[in-house]
């Protein structure tokens, strides 16, 4: 849906980019690390977003959130010029020249008095790979500082520690194909089902038509679990135990490959020691990772039985304070099998963000220098000679938790944000919000006016183009890279932000930033990989360096590497050795004894897990636009144990109170057995912006793993309690409003209007007394009973409903209010319709399961109680899963649970 002037800008560029309307332009989707192919184009009903059917990645399909990216397009709360924050706090606009100026001066005047490593930059996984390497050439090649790092710290350095340690290189093995190809996909510490869509499809396809077998290995039971052959509900942080076991019994039973090992690798003998110190047999095994022993016992005899095995691993297993351990626990069983970069057979880093792995390509991470190349003399040297950079820095910067911690203690003076909102996201995020209100200077780049970073005093605010405006390249969780291509207008003064980066570093008086296009960055990126590499290092994309513009904006989603004089990208490393180790020998790393960073104890009694759902994507700054996508899980909640529950006192649709050591919350509470005893889950989406008190961020302990760096954001230790208000309801608006303090409240999205969740203890007469303050007419009807303690007020500008609030025990169904709510006249009886939440037109479906079409839970439960056993029959009745697939393992999950419920299962 477009907004007047983003619908403007967009005919505008219509006519002058493409002479005419409905050519669609083939881009790539700004969220996950699936990287998915999008093609995007405009007809009459505004943009229309479908999947890339060439594109290798997704051939044609988008999940839910990839599918709403039309909804996501308008201006409304952009930055749309450079501001500066004046001294009453108000910001002001001020012009690109006067904003560059200060940040020019303001960085070499705190790089003068207090040296380079005052000074920091924080990217993020959604930037463009042009734009991750201006800003690492400008800080590592000139400045002389490499305290600069990235929100992928949060996502995958502990990967990017393990394959280096394995391999000696951060090379991922295996690719997409694999997951077809194979016959068993073991997912470890992945809810792929909700945060990797397609490629979850793409292995439930293979599991259909080719018979392949499903493992899961997770602390709860998700939607991904549902689809699985064998779930290990495994103890929070066993995971090397696991693995450290497997290694032992594929040792034990002759299932290793012992050429491979003999040929390729080093280690073996001392991993396997070491594995028996920490779990000498099953039940050993068993008693540390709390599992069955049937249940290890089949996991470890099909591993040991399949050939063609690949397991792919996410957050799980990253965001751990033994991340890097576990990442090796696994490479270990593949090293000593030998399956390794061949088909079907591969352990697989399944990425966040869309571009974490461009950003790891150009040193985005404080502790690489640039193509992968580390800070030993000869990288350092060889990037100096290529970049003719006075000054490049020759030791590690700060990783993102330390970089925050430094700027708390006032070392850092000067910071620059890029893309991201630490404030919401990093861990102990209340210390990282008022480590920034320190600093002497901050700038933030972004598309967002006002985000929780921003509103952390910042100091000034660059305008960012966002996704659809901005071009360059993105690579994906397979190493493949791919266009992201403009398909709108720059709207105000947004820029691209390898622009602003590289006109900051002219104004600091550096030479070699003369980008004209993100064509020549891309260029200078590739033949600085190619540089002196002859087969060295494994990223090298020196066949792409020699593009002309032309070439550029043709490519095609290709692979790295992709070396010069080769004709295509290479799909596969490692399947005869190859390794980037100084003897070219793969390391088999022993992992530690398994210990938790931290322990629960009587304050603290369950551990916090946090994670993303199925419809929103990390602070929600886009996908919280989306009406659709707002409809499957509106409010920030936390998934509790019946059992744990019923001791803590809380209750299914409850509120409640999350607490830990760093930060309190309040949540919706979802009584789930899905939940593992002892354990609680919480969404990472919601920010100051979209819900009070529901900053997930500000709740996670800041433990990290000591290779990697990254946050341990699985186990806090945590305490939960009922949390009551006198009333609950909703308020539809149709534009913001300021609730005073201690209002609970969430934002949902809504066509043309907002819908506010509420709790409150407010009385009548102060919300009445509200209302007509937010309200600009008098037109109001107005309902109350005193036994339900209910109170309905609509408010109208003419026929057209302003304001509506429903409160009290009998508040009405939100979906029915929200849909006569949505109707711009209301004569009499579809007032009190409004009033009484009934209306002839509307039902309440429940929760929305598939957004594509429209269906609510309650309307697919009764489908299966009147005989839809499968998702087919579903789909075939209600069309619901049979689009973007995105609802089908939560169809599957209601089908079983209802079979469950009737004995059946
Ligand atoms: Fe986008 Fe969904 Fe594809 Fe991820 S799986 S890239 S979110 S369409």
């Amino acid at each position: 849906m477009l907004d007047d002037m983003t619908k403007t800008l967009v005919e505008e560029s219509q006519t002058s980019a493409t002479g005419s309307t409905g050519m669609a332009t083939r881009t790539t989707c700004p969220y996950c690390g699936v990287g998915c192919g999008v093609l995007a184009s405009f007809d009459d009903n505004g943009a229309r977003i479908v999947g890339d059917p060439d594109h290798p990645a997704n051939f044609g399909r988008l999940c839910s959130k990839g599918s709403a990216l039309g909804e996501t397009l308008e201006l409304k709360g952009r930055l749309l010029y450079p501001m500066e924050r004046r001294s009453d706090g108000a910001l002001a606009r001020i012009s690109w020249d006067r904003a560059l100026e200060r940040t020019a001066q303001r960085f070499k005047q705190i790089i003068s008095e207090h040296g380079p490593d005052a000074v920091a930059v924080y990217l993020s996984g959604q930037l463009l790979t042009e734009d991750y390497y201006v800003a690492n050439k400008l800080m590592k090649g000139f400045i002389g500082s490499a305290n600069v790092d990235t929100n992928s710290r949060l996502c995958m350095a502990s990967t990017v520690a393990g394959q280096k340690r394995a391999f000696g290189a951060d090379t991922v093995p295996g690719c997409y194909e694999d997951l077809d190809v194979a016959d068993l996909v073991v997912l470890v510490g992945s809810n792929a089902a909700w945060c990797h869509p397609i490629l979850f499809q793409r292995i439930m396809r293979n599991k259909e038509e080719r018979g392949a077998r499903l493992i899961v290995i997770d602390t709860r039971r998700t939607a991904t679990a549902e689809g699985a052959d064998l779930f290990l509900q495994i103890a929070p942080g066993m995971d090397q135990a696991l693995f450290a076991g497997l290694l032992i019994y594929l040792a034990r039973t002759a299932a290793v490959d012992a050429a491979y090992i003999d040929r390729f690798t080093s280690g073996f003998d001392a991993a396997i020691r070491s594995a028996k110190e920490l779990t000498p047999n099953i039940a050993a095994t068993t008693a540390l990772t709390g599992l069955r022993e049937a249940d290890v016992g089949r996991f470890f005899e099909l591993f040991a039985s399949t050939e063609r095995v690949v397991t792919a691993f996410s957050q799980g297993v990253n965001q751990s304070a033994q991340g890097s351990d576990k990442v090796n626990a696994i490479i270990n069983c593949h090293l000593a099998t030998g399956r390794i970069g061949k088909p079907g057979a591969s352990p697989l880093s399944l990425t966040g963000q869309p571009n974490a792995m461009g950003g790891r390509e150009v040193g985005g991470l404080a502790n690489s220098l640039a193509a992968h190349m580390g800070f030993d003399p000869a990288s350092i040297d060889r990037v100096r000679r290529f970049w003719s950079a006075p000054s490049v820095v020759e030791h590690e910067g700060l990783k993102a938790v330390a970089m925050f911690e430094a700027i708390a203690q006032g070392k850092i003076k000067a910071l620059w944000v890029v893309g991201t909102n630490p404030a919401a996201s990093l861990p102990d995020a209340d210390r990282a919000r008022a480590a920034m209100r320190k600093l002497d200077f901050f700038v933030v780049s972004d598309n967002t006016r006002s985000n929780d970073t921003i509103n952390s005093g910042a100091h000034l605010l660059l305008p960012a183009q966002a996704w659809g405006e901005k071009s360059g390249t993105v690579t994906n969780s397979e190493r493949r890279i791919s266009r992201q291509r403009a398909f709108l207008p720059s709207p105000g003064e947004a820029r691209p932000d390898w622009s602003i980066f590289s006109a900051v570093a002219r104004r600091m008086g550096y030479a070699g930033f003369d980008f004209r296009s993100a064509a020549d960055v891309f260029r200078e990126h590739a033949g600085l990989s190619a540089f002196e590499n002859d087969d060295a290092r494994d990223f090298d994309i020196g066949a792409l360096a020699q593009l002309t513009d032309a070439d550029y904006e043709e490519l095609s989603p290709t692979q790295w590497p992709h070396r010069a004089g080769e004709a295509k990208g290479r799909l596969r490393f490692f399947g005869d050795g190859g390794f980037f180790t100084p003897d070219g020998r793969a390391r088999f790393v022993s992992p530690k004894t398994p210990s938790m960073a931290t322990q629960v104890s009587k304050p603290f009694p369950l551990r916090l897990n946090t994670g993303r759902i199925r419809d929103q994507w990390h602070t929600m700054t886009r996908t919280g636009a989306s009406p659709r996508l707002g409809r499957h899980l509106p409010e920030p909640f936390v998934d509790i144990n019946p059992a744990d529950a019923a001791e803590f006192g809380v209750t299914h649709q409850g509120l409640a109170r999350v607490s830990t050591r760093w930060g309190e919350c309040v949540l919706r509470a979802h009584v789930t057995e899905a939940q593992p005893r002892g354990h609680i889950f919480a969404p990472i989406h919601w920010t100051d912006e979209t819900a009070r008190q529901a900053r997930i961020g500000a709740l996670v302990a800041p433990y990290v793993d000591p290779i990697s760096g990254q946050p341990e954001a699985k186990a806090t230790p945590a305490a939960i309690a009922p949390q009551a208000y006198a009333r609950e309801g909703f308020l539809l608006a149709r534009k913001p409003v300021a609730f005073p303090r201690g209002e609970w409240w969430t934002r949902v999205a809504l066509a043309g209007a907002v819908g506010y969740r509420i709790a409150s203890d407010r009385t009548d007469q102060e919300w009445l007394a509200f209302l007509a303050e937010e309200s600009s007419t008098d037109d109001m009807v107005e309902f109350r009973d005193e036994q339900t303690r209910a109170l309905r007020v609509a408010r109208f500008d003419g026929d057209r409903p302003e304001l509506f609030l429903s409160l009290g025990q009998t508040a009405q169904p939100w979906d029915a209010s929200l849909a006569i709510f949505a109707e711009n006249g209301l004569a009499g009886s579809q007032r009190r319709a409004l009033l009484s939440g009934r209306s002839e037109a509307t039902s309440d479906d429940g929760p929305e399961v598939c957004v594509c079409f429209g269906v609510g839970a309650k309307k697919i439960q009764a489908a299966i109680q009147e005989g839809c056993g499968t998702t087919n029959a579903i789909g075939e009745r209600l069309r619901a899963g049979t689009n973007c697939g995105s609802c089908l393992t939560e169809i599957r999950s209601m089908i079983l649970s209802q079979r469950r419920a009737g004995g059946e299962l």
